[in-house]
């Protein structure tokens, strides 16, 4: 199956001179979408993870189903002011804007194995400020996967080190 057949490309959204990779016919087909969920369980199956962590909100859409197929727990890193409890956050910059992320400050327990799921792997900065999260809370980043790599925009200069796991690439 080739994933790029399910995205669109949408120019200038949400900003003028981005080209935004819509996801939504793919996780709207249930073959691609079960199939596109599959790799990435296995990715994180043979790395032996017990968490998965989806960053908001499109993190939650993909991490949330591969966790449940792992039978790993799920932990949401979210905007700030979204989560109840005690949070660490971390501020970083996005390829369009700026943006905060917050997790409960007890989600990661000792010698957790943590992938890290989202659907798309742009500059980078959303998946560095989640492993610091990760990493701040004493947990491993085991492994990184997407759905979706930009790689003009290189965004594995920030991620070296850990494996990661890409459905498609443009
Ligand atoms: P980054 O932190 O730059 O790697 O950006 C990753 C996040 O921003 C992903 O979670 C995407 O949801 C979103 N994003 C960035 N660029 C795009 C794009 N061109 N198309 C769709 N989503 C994007």
């Amino acid at each position: 199956m080739d994933f790029r057949d399910y995205i669109t490309n949408v120019p200038d959204f949400p900003i003028p001179g981005i080209q935004f990779k819509d996801i939504t016919p793919l996780i709207g087909d249930g073959e691609a979408f079960h199939q596109a969920i599959m790799e990435l369980t296995q990715f994180s199956a043979d790395l032996k993870a017990n968490k998965v962590i989806g960053p908001d909100a499109r993190g939650f859409i993909i991490g949330a189903p591969v966790a449940c197929a792992l039978k790993a727990g799920f932990i949401p890193v979210r905007k700030p002011g979204k989560l109840p409890r005690e949070v660490i956050r971390y501020d970083y910059e996005l390829e369009y804007g700026k943006n905060t992320l917050c997790m409960h400050k007890d989600a990661i327990k000792k010698g957790d194995r943590v992938v890290i799921i989202d659907d798309l792997l742009a500059t980078g900065g959303t998946m560095e400020a989640t492993i610091k999260l990760v990493e701040a809370a004493g947990g491993k980043v085991v492994g990184l996967g997407f759905m979706i790599e930009l790689v003009e925009l290189n965004g594995r200069k920030k991620l070296k080190g850990y494996p990661i796991k890409v459905l498609m690439q443009y």
